[in-house]
């Protein structure tokens, strides 16, 4: 009778583990993302702005990719750009961010990281207000290279489930150019963003 009962108190036990709790709620479905702690992310250094996701922005990092190297170091080293004052690829300065810029940087191998946290206002050096925008981040300069397929598929699979999440409408998502003077994203995946975001539209 004992060992039945402490069997059913496990099971309660494991039921209630298995219970989905408000982070796993948060994550994307069917998206495997490598979340800050994955990465060693360190806390941000200064207060940020909170706000509620009504876009999404597409960006390039505007540097080639590097297959060779891991995500996680990438995202290291673009949080120690980001959290310090520096210089941009265009000569402009850029002072200290709170934490990295974007929301979720993809990878050329379509791997997904967490970058800052989504509810709160991401950073830019050009003129418009990032407030309310999800800024997702491919690797590459796609002035001069091309969107890997798996980016490609990744970045498709981000859209639908933020979509979903955020209630937002293909409407709402656009390049970075398309809201502010800039390259970004550069011509070659400004050009299938906008050929995703009606493929978004119609799934
Ligand atoms: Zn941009």
């Amino acid at each position: 009778m004992k060992t039945v009962l402490m069997f059913a108190f496990m099971v309660v036990l494991m039921a209630s583990c298995a219970l989905p709790d408000k982070t796993a709620a948060d994550k994307p479905r069917e998206l495997k993302i490598l979340t800050r702690a994955g990465w060693g992310a360190n806390p941000p250094v200064a207060e940020m702005k909170a706000h509620k996701i009504s876009h999404i922005t597409i960006h390039h990092t505007a540097t080639l990719q590097k297959p060779e190297r891991s995500l996680a170091d990438k995202m290291k080293a673009l949080q120690t750009f980001s959290q310090n004052p520096g210089t941009l690829g265009n000569g402009k300065a850029k002072p200290a961010w709170p934490d990295v810029p974007y929301h979720f940087y993809m990878d050329c191998h379509g791997e997904i990281a967490e970058g800052r946290d989504a509810n709160f206002v991401g950073d830019t050096n050009t003129a418009y207000d990032p407030t309310g925008h999800l800024l997702v981040v491919l690797e590459g300069n796609f002035e001069e290279e091309t969107p890997t397929e798996p980016q490609l598929a990744a970045l498709r699979k981000l859209l639908a489930s933020k979509m979903a999440q955020y209630h937002v409408t293909p409407e709402m998502i656009g390049s970075h150019k398309d809201f502010a003077e800039t390259l970004c994203p550069g011509k070659n995946l400004h050009e299938l963003v906008h050929a995703l975001i009606k493929q978004a539209g119609k799934d």
